[in-house]
């Protein structure tokens, strides 16, 4: 949406993405940090919301921190059709005018954020890690991973409204639960008539196993410096012994080592446990925006000036599968 007048654009908005609610914990982040972006600009934090009977929605939003909550509530959204939700989202956003829009880069706001970009054209950054105010023009910067993640790119969207970004879970923390907050619940008048030309005939939710990977204390992750399969089975002993989960890097699931499930980084899961070994991992940006949260992390490689050890708490410089059947020897002589 081209515009002279950017300045009649004003507001932050936060999609409301509340499917697998307590796993999926990227709107939470994002309410914080919008909220933040917000104060920054003196303007208020929305969430948009759309569904059928999704009342406690606009309460938990309220709570973690939303000043403004948006609820549009029809039969016709309670399941997710895109061309309905583009539709009915960019008239508000027609309507309303927020400067700035944000999603959790999910399968759904990967699906759902471009194609309503296109509808507004305007611009949208993918999968950002970082989002800062630049002050003096009103402008949001928006920090991606770029060239096959060799660098960070700061952009901009100078001319077109809303500025819009979806960011990866977990690079933001979300606010405590506050049942005293307040905010305004607002229901616009919106145009829906639901578009059915792609039909939903059941829906199965899937199976995540509680205490996994996301919740895990310990997590140990193993890159493409284990050399083989059978080098990363270590790996699931190690867990074991100190009650945590298994991770992996990009090549190692391409390599057949162990399943998509434990993949870490920017297109994989982000883990905040209080310890993380990564041993074999040579530290590119795609894969280190899923340890960030890590508490403590303890990296191994043969490589001494591997990226990783710059994010490391202690380095050990060596071979992963020394360094690991020492720590497996030592762990099980102490049971
Ligand atoms: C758009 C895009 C998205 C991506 N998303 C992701 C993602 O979500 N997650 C992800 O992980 N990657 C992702 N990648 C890939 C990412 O850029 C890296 O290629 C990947 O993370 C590297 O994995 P690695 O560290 O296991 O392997 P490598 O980069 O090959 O590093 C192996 C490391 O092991 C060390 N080593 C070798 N032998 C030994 C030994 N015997 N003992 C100890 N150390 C040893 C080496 O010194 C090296 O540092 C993505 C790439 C792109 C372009």
């Amino acid at each position: 949406m081209k515009t002279k007048q950017n300045n009649e654009w004003q507001g932050v908005w936060v999609f409301g993405d509340y499917r697998n609610y307590f796993q999926n914990r990227v709107t939470l982040q994002l309410i914080a940090k919008g909220r933040q972006l917000a104060r920054e600009l003196g303007i208020d934090l929305t969430v948009l919301v759309l569904g059928s009977q999704i009342h406690q929605y606009a309460m938990e939003y309220t709570a973690h921190g939303a000043d403004v909550v948006m609820v549009v509530d029809h039969p016709s959204l309670k399941n997710y059709q895109v061309e309905t939700y583009v539709r009915v989202v960019s008239q508000l956003v027609q309507n309303f005018k927020p400067e700035i829009f944000l999603a959790g880069a999910t399968g759904f706001g990967r699906e759902f954020f471009p194609r309503l970009a296109k509808r507004l054209n305007t611009g949208l950054s993918a999968d950002c890690v970082a989002l800062e105010i630049d002050g003096s023009k009103r402008l949001l910067i928006q920090t991606t991973p770029a060239f096959g993640g060799e660098l960070l790119a700061d952009i901009i969207t100078p001319e077109h409204r809303p500025q819009m970004a979806t960011v990866h879970p977990g690079v933001f923390e979300e606010r405590i639960h506050d049942h005293a907050a307040t905010a305004r619940i607002v229901y616009p008048e919106v145009d829906i008539q639901a578009e059915e030309r792609v039909q939903l005939i059941r829906s199965k939710p899937e199976q995540s196993r509680k205490g996994g990977l996301e919740e895990a204390d310990v997590v140990i992750v193993g890159g493409k410096g284990l050399g083989s399969k059978e080098n990363f089975q270590m790996l699931f002993e190690l867990a074991q012994l100190l009650g945590g989960e298994v991770g992996a890097t990009r090549p190692v699931i391409l390599s057949g080592w162990t399943g998509e499930g434990r993949l870490l980084g920017q297109t994989g899961k982000s883990v905040k446990p209080k310890l993380l070994i990564t041993a074999g991992t040579s530290g590119a940006v795609q894969y280190t925006t899923g340890i960030q949260g890590a508490e403590t992390i303890v990296a191994i490689n043969r490589d001494p000036h591997a990226p990783i050890f710059k994010m490391a708490d202690l380095g050990l410089v060596g071979d992963a599968k020394a360094v690991l059947s020492l720590l497996l020897e030592k762990l099980k002589k102490r049971l």
